[in-house]
């Protein structure tokens, strides 16, 4: 019972939903059976068919025209839901409502909006996001396509200038969209306005032909998530409609007259790159759904097999091998839940502090993500190899993870910089704020056991506390520390891991209906200690002495020991609530599954 209380607060919210979407997939086997043996083009016609299926069956309605909080979230709901089935579809739907859709959502008008929602939660358009270049990705104000501005006919004239400012990647366009968020240079009257967003049609019809002026070319065969088709677009100076312009934070009037609502080029920016704030917040629960997954079938799998007389799963390594990720899915679980929620508040503004964790532990969630499923793959052995028992595929499906929706490295660093420039201005004004508030109290001798989520945290804290000074010397300046690159990214990592472990502590202690509130403290710990035994920077800084290592190492390998011998790691696992039909004939009876009699 109490199992089934912590299954449904990991889901969050529209838990019945998502049991329901569980069950259309069991009952149209045909559909919505786990496929990992197509090529390109069966992915594709199979994805269009299974969204075609939900749209049908109309689990969109409302989710995209009405701004309620609980619609979103049902929308929400089914894409994770998806995910445990088939990564392209929900990246698809994702591109669509939640890229394309929430572009006209934050960036449009009111009128924009009642024009263009409708169309999308109606299918009666399918739309693509256009940001990322060939020759710009992570480099987003490298782009190069520009919006020129013409007063004579009131359009913009929309122009790919060299070959790398092709719209490269773009999901959905390979094939399908019909229209495109595209984002581009805005040029007035000879001036050059920053980055807008304008909606341009690209297809005459969903899969049809391109229109007038767009060239698309598809990126082609991938290793992974081949139900997406990307492709890559030119634009030769396309005309469209000056109210295609997204005129929420700048407008152009029909003479040519530009205004914002925007102080400067910086906010502008910021501001118009907003939807991908919930993208990021999306692939949370995209890495540690998988991580679900994997250890769902990896762990089963171990108990039911012996290794030289012994069961696999009572082995110190493979315990070490897949146990943290057991419990690093539940932390970022319960971490990211509010997280979600806080987005989708009315009036949320992306504060710093939201961008920060949204960042941060989109990219340690993803890492640790990569990290599992190669592991769960492994702990498999050969069997790991076998597409229907999925591990594998799922590693090549994710792995696109750390790199859309901004590159993990580009977004730890976005972490270091908040952090660093906190630090430096601490230093000149002789106070620290905000999250580093702790370094203006003496260091006292570390108290605690490191099974106590209390030291972990000060030891994070410690960690932040030594590795600063390094980059950032008394005299020295945030400009300065971003040559250190690598130690840079180790302060912002560090800096992330503080943030996820205080705000577990916290929604631990905060929650008095906490379920199973033994089983999280015990998670919060051993992933905690896997970071601390895994990370060099925790004695490079200082926060970690050799005695004290070893001390968390031992305490480490008992704490795993006892999460098995307590029967914690099974309740996680059942929690999780992966149904059968989406794990693998190996975390079942493999040996009959593979009889002879099968044959
Ligand atoms: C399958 C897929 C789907 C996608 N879908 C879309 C879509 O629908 N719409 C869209 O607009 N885009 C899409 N993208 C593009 C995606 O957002 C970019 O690939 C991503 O932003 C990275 O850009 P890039 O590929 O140019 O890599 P680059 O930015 O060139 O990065 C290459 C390497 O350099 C490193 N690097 C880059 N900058 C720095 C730095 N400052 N410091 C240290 N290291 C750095 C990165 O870590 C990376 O390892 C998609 C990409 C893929 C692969």
């Amino acid at each position: 019972m109490e199992v089934l209380r912590l299954s449904e607060y990991l889901a969050g919210h529209h838990y019945e939903h998502r049991n329901e979407v569980f069950a259309l997939f069991e009952r149209e086997p045909e559909l919505f059976r786990p496929r990992h043996d197509l090529g390109m083009r069966e992915s594709r016609e199979l994805l269009m068919r299974r969204w075609e299926r939900l749209h049908e069956l109309g689990y969109f309605k409302n989710t995209i025209t009405s701004s309620k909080p609980e619609n979103r979230l049902r929308r929400m709901a089914l894409s994770e839901t998806c995910e445990y089935l088939d990564h392209s579809l929900a990246v698809k739907m994702g591109v669509n409502y939640g890229l394309f859709g929430g572009a006209v959502y934050g960036l449009g008008t009111e009128e924009q909006k009642d024009y263009w929602l409708p169309k999308v939660e109606r299918r009666e358009i399918i739309g693509c996001y256009g940001l990322s270049e060939l020759g710009a990705g992570s480099n987003v104000r490298g782009i190069r396509t520009t919006a020129t501005y013409d007063p004579s006919s009131r359009s913009f004239v929309l122009h790919t200038p060299t070959d790398g400012a092709q719209k490269y990647w773009i999901g959905g366009a390979a094939e399908s969209a019909t229209h495109c968020s595209v984002f581009a240079y805005l040029i007035v009257d000879g001036k050059r306005r920053g980055i807008h967003g304008f909606v341009v049609q690209i297809r005459d019809s969903i899969e049809g032909s391109p229109v007038h002026g767009v060239t698309i070319a598809d990126c082609g065969d991938k290793w992974g998530l081949n139900g997406v088709d990307n492709g890559r677009i030119w634009f030769d100076r396309v005309k469209i409609p000056r109210t295609n312009m997204l005129m929420k934070l700048g407008q152009v009037s029909e003479n040519g007259e530009y205004t914002s609502i925007v102080k400067s080029e910086n906010e502008l920016f910021g501001r118009t790159l907003a939807p991908l704030t919930a993208g990021r917040v999306s692939i949370i629960f995209s890495a540690l759904n998988e991580m679900k997954v994997g250890t769902s079938i990896a762990i089963p799998y171990a108990k039911s097999r012996q290794v030289f007389g012994k069961e696999l799963m009572s082995v110190q390594t493979h315990r070490h091998r897949l146990l943290p990720y057991v419990c690093s899915a539940l932390v970022i679980n319960v971490v990211a839940n509010p997280l979600k929620l806080q987005l989708l508040e009315p009036g949320q503004v992306v504060t710093k502090n939201f961008h920060v964790l949204s960042a941060g532990l989109k990219a340690l969630s993803t890492w640790e993500m990569e990290r599992c499923l190669q592991e769960c793959r492994e702990a498999c052995g050969g069997q790991g190899m076998l597409s229907e028992n999925r591990v594998g595929p799922l590693l090549s499906e994710f792995n696109v993870t750390t790199t859309f929706e901004g590159d993990n490295h580009v977004m730890i660093q976005q972490a270091s910089k908040v952090v660093v420039n906190m630090y430096a201005q601490g230093l000149k004004q002789g106070v620290f704020g905000g999250d580093l508030d702790f370094l203006n109290r003496e260091e006292l001798p570390l108290r605690g056991e490191p099974n106590e989520m209390s030291f972990i945290v000060e030891l994070m804290r410690r960690r932040v506390r030594g590795l600063l000074p390094a980059l950032v010397p008394t005299s020295g300046t945030s400009e300065a520390a971003e040559k250190e690159l690598v130690l840079f990214e180790e302060v912002g990592t560090a800096f992330c891991d503080l943030l996820i472990f205080e705000s577990f502590e916290k929604e631990l202690n905060s929650s008095t209906e906490l379920p199973c509130k033994d089983l999280l403290s015990k998670a919060g710990v051993i992933y905690g200690l896997s970071r601390i035994d895994r990370e060099s920077t925790f004695s490079r800084s200082g926060a970690l002495s050799s005695d004290a290592s070893w001390s968390v190492r031992r305490t480490y390998m008992k704490e795993l020991d006892r999460f098995v011998e307590s029967g914690m790691m099974d309740s996680a696992i059942e929690a999780f609530g992966v149904p059968d039909f989406l794990k693998a004939p190996i975390s079942g009876d493999w040996l009959s599954h593979n009889a002879k009699a099968k044959l």
